[in-house]
């Protein structure tokens, strides 16, 4: 064991990104810092985990169990893949079969053609559409008018929309849209740690609406073609591509199956393998699953917030705000289906569902129009979402009840009689961390709470999203190499 060492708890996208990240800092700047990585399951990539079916064609069924893409106009996920040399695997949705439906009355409705986000851009489209009431539409329009907020403070996703745009567009488009994103709560959702750029725009352009238009403006003018870059992104073999070709490149200590129990306060002089004790960087001792310990000088810790809690009990007892991170959980259920026996036309990336309908799923993809190399020639694959701040309750049912469930909502809402070839269900507890309103100051008071050397990361923090996890752990591992650097 050498004193100048890193030690990264998790081994999800935040984990592997950062200890990519490490190795690339260290060479860049010719320092000697070695890495372990240490996750406690039997595979890497976290949430991030593709299955590939085979046997029904020349091509198998993609079925992602977690995350299906990354946001393309967030670009550190892409810049990483680029680094790894995955670029020629880039998989944009099909852009061309792009549209929304919303639930309506039971019914799937298309989110009218210019309605960006939230906000129309388009009249005709808009007034046209059945989705919102004509008091609802005049309730939207009004956002023109209405003077912008202009503190800093922050505010619930529910009060920001019922403020600027009214309550059927919270209720149709702002909650199963953005809250669904977050699998949140829009009467807790923190519209600071969400969605601040819909402050920003209110602040610089005193509407949404004004905003959406000047930003469609400015597509056009950049793109005149119309051929914008896809909104989200994926890889032709899956998500997974990504922590696949992470893990290759990685050439420190990585451990599967090796759980951190505990950290305390580490003694260099107890290791017995070291030529001197280092004195001015701070240690810590890692206890293991494996009934090992480690030695290391700083820890980042890319694991769940409650997780990160317990381990620092004994060092960081002050940290203990991030157990006030609240999570939910939830599922997906994948289904196969031969294409001719589904009679809907699949003509959209799939429907999301508003609280007010009352179902028992959040939303269904239709995963196989959304991006080719979804399912075989011939086949369809859709995916259904559930659990979460919308149907928890749906978690506890056992999965020989969930899937008769599910295709009985598919049969209301879209028609689907036909019994599909294979399914799967996938359900993660206790997985997506609650941006809940004053979640920006939490953060900062936790990490401002942190003895040296000791660094939280990921998902529960700054950005649930793929390359927001990216980032963060590439801001992590700068800092904690800079941190020798500067020693
Ligand atoms: C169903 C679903 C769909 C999603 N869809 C999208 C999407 O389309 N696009 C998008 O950008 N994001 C999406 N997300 C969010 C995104 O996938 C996650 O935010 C991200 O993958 C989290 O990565 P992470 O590395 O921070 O955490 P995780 O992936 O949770 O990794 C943490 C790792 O730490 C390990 N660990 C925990 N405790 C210990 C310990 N004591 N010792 C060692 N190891 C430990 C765990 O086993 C785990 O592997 C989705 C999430 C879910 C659940």
């Amino acid at each position: 064991m050498k004193p100048n060492h890193v030690t990264i708890v998790g081994g999800g996208i935040t984990g592997l990104s950062a200890a990519w990240y490490v190795q690339q800092e260290t060479a860049r700047q010719g320092i000697d810092i070695t890495y372990s990585l240490l996750e406690q399951s039997d595979r890497w990539g976290g949430k991030i985990l593709t299955e590939t079916v085979t046997g029904y064609g020349a091509r198998p069924f993609i079925i992602e169990a977690g995350p299906d893409s990354f946001l393309s106009q967030k670009p550190w996920a892409a810049q990483l893949a680029r680094e790894l040399g995955i670029a020629d695997q880039f998989l944009p949705t099909n852009d061309g079969r792009r549209q929304t439906f919303i639930l309506h009355n039971g019914r799937p409705t298309p989110l009218p053609d210019g309605v960006m986000l939230i906000a129309p851009t388009k009249i005709r489209p808009f007034l046209q559409s059945r989705l919102i009431s004509p008091w609802g539409k005049l309730r939207m329009g009004l956002d023109w008018f209405i003077p912008p907020k202009t503190d800093d403070t922050d505010e619930t996703l529910a009060q920001f929309i019922q403020r600027r745009l009214g309550q059927e567009a919270l209720d149709k488009i702002a909650e199963p849209l953005l809250s669904g994103i977050y699998n949140a709560d829009a009467e807790l959702q923190s519209m600071m740690a969400t969605f601040p750029r819909f402050r920003d725009m209110e602040k610089e352009y005193g509407s949404l609406i004004k905003a959406m238009l000047a930003a469609k403006k400015s597509r056009t003018q950049t793109s005149p073609n119309g051929n914008a870059p896809s909104m989200f992104t994926s890889f032709k073999p899956g998500m997974e591509e990504l922590t696949l070709a992470l893990r290759e490149q990685l050439t420190g200590d990585c451990r599967l199956e090796v759980k951190v129990e505990r950290l305390e306060m580490g003694d260099w002089r107890l290791a017995g393998n070291l030529q001197s004790p280092i004195t001015q960087l701070p240690n810590y001792q890692l206890h293991l699953s494996d009934g090992t310990t480690l030695l290391t000088n700083a820890v980042i810790l890319a694991v769940p917030a409650f997780v990160a809690a317990h381990l620092l009990a004994d060092v960081a007892p002050q940290a203990a705000a991030l157990r006030q991170i609240r999570y939910v959980s939830t599922g997906t259920v994948s289904l196969a289906y031969k294409r001719d026996e589904i009679d809907h036309p699949l003509n959209g990336f799939g429907i999301v569902i508003p609280r007010s309908e009352r179902r028992r799923i959040n939303a269904v993809t239709w995963s196989s129009t959304k991006f080719d190399h979804r399912a075989p020639e011939g086949f369809a694959l859709l995916r259904v979402f559930f659990g979460g701040s919308r149907t928890p309750e749906m978690m506890d049912v056992p999965d020989e009840a969930l899937l008769p469930i599910v295709q009985a909502e598919l049969r209301e809402m879209m028609g689907i009689t036909a019994v599909p070839l294979f399914h799967r269900i996938y359900r993660w507890q206790q997985s997506n961390p609650q941006y809940d309103v004053g979640h920006l100051e939490r953060v900062a008071a936790i990490e401002a709470s942190l003895p040296p050397g000791i660094f939280v990361t990921g998902s529960p923090y700054r950005g649930v999203g793929v390359p927001d996890c990216v980032k963060q752990a590439k801001d992590t591992a700068v800092k904690v190499v800079g941190n020798w650097v500067t020693e």
